[in-house]
């Protein structure tokens, strides 16, 4: 986070407006260049690829590319609130999913199909997965942030085989079937008798890990882990929108062979409001104004998240006039003390019930605007009726 990290866009080298198409075509050359397969032990190479890896992961995803074409690097690291935000961070902290998704998409072509999710299996520190929740939070929640505790499944080492799921004094064994490798090679003539095909496999055996469990922990059926219920308190950055997620690192996943934990990603469930609607970092609402107020300015009482403000409508105001609140808004996720405007709709009402006195002084009202004397209109009244009918 301290040091500047390039823009999205210019290491792929693709225009703002670039297609997804675009993207994945610019990627897929670097990746292919700088891919460590093909430049072992140059950590220069190393870093572009993780570079193009991580741009891709975002930009590829269009919900991911919202978010960063709008708060930019902001928006998934820290920043605003505690413990990290936006679902994912470095090049490290991504997602399992995503990752899979995008090596099957791009190297599945590249190296030929199966090579890249073989590799990545080997046997020395793994990171655990990233585990997903959601938190439910009020409107005003979600403009202010707010703390909330919440309850996940979190899984931890079983004290008694020490996370390795062989029965106490025993230890998981190298595979038979794969010798411990993890992925068994079959080879085949091929149909069209033009040689050999190789056909790699994760190992059925042991699933790959490269490991078989004789005889089973009775503490944790093996699995090496003790599923316990855990209560996390989340800060959630004021300005978060539904969808979003926070990070909370280190609460996901145990890792395996001494590899680190992985995250917890906690998205934002926002509930509706009654009153405001948000679009990005702008608030919406509907204010109903008197004609008579609309007509002779006045004074109207808005709400607003901050709490209801003094208006003063300007006389002759028309229905659906919009009015800005600057700073009435959404605060930005970059920075809290920024923050969107709130827009107003102010929509005159028609009486749908009136008295005598009221539907009199109307009538006058309008003979005045007419320019007619109430005695005209006794004259004209009559002469129209008959008229009609
Ligand atoms: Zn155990
Ligand atoms: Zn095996």
């Amino acid at each position: 986070m301290a040091e500047s990290k390039r823009d999205y866009y210019e290491v792929l080298g693709v225009p703002k407006n670039a297609d997804d198409a675009a993207i994945k075509k610019a990627y897929r050359a670097l990746a292919k260049k700088y891919h460590p397969d093909a430049n072992p032990g140059d950590a220069e190479a190393e870093k572009k690829f993780k570079e193009a890896s991580e741009a891709y992961s975002v930009l590829s995803d269009s919900e991911k590319r919202k978010q960063y074409d709008q708060f930019g690097h902001a928006a998934f690291d820290g920043g605003a609130g505690g413990g990290g935000f936006g679902g994912f961070g470095g090049f490290g902290g991504f997602d399992g999913a995503d990752m899979g998704d995008i090596f099957g998409d791009i190297f599945g072509d590249i190296f030929g199909g199966g090579r890249s999710r073989s590799s990545a299996r080997y046997n020395g520190p793994m990171r655990g997965a990233n585990v997903r929740t959601s938190v439910r939070i009020t409107f005003e929640e979600a403009i202010f942030g707010c703390e909330k505790e919440i309850e996940i499944n979190y899984k931890e080492e079983c004290a008694a085989c020490h996370g390795t799921g062989a029965k106490a004094g025993t230890s998981p064994e190298t595979c038979p079937r794969c010798k411990g490798k993890g992925k068994t090679v079959e080879v085949q003539q091929s149909v069209f008798g033009m040689g050999m095909v190789q056909n790699v496999q994760t190992c059925p055996e042991c699933g790959g890990t490269g490991k078989v469990i004789r005889e089973k922990c009775a503490d944790c059926r093996g699995t090496g882990y003790i599923v316990k219920r855990k209560r996390l308190k989340v800060t959630i950055p004021a300005g978060i929108d539904d969808g979003q997620s926070i990070r909370i690192s280190g609460s996901g996943e145990p890792g395996t062979n001494g590899g680190e934990r992985g995250d917890l990603l906690v998205e934002a469930v926002v509930s509706k409001h009654p009153v405001f609607v948000r679009r990005e970092t702008s608030i919406y609402s509907t204010v109903p104004i008197s004609f008579a107020v609309a007509a002779l300015g006045g004074p109207v009482r808005i709400k607003t998240v901050d709490g209801e403000v003094e208006y003063e409508v300007k006389a002759g105001t028309q229905t659906d006039t919009k009015v800005r609140l600057k700073g009435k808004g959404v605060p930005s996720l970059r920075n809290r003390g920024v923050r969107g405007d709130h827009y107003v709709t102010l929509v005159i009402q028609v009486p749908e019930r009136m008295n005598e006195e009221q539907k009199e002084a109307l009538r006058r009202f309008d003979d005045l605007m007419n320019g007619r004397t109430p005695e005209e209109k006794k004259e004209t009244g009559h002469k129209k009726k008959g008229l009609f009918k």
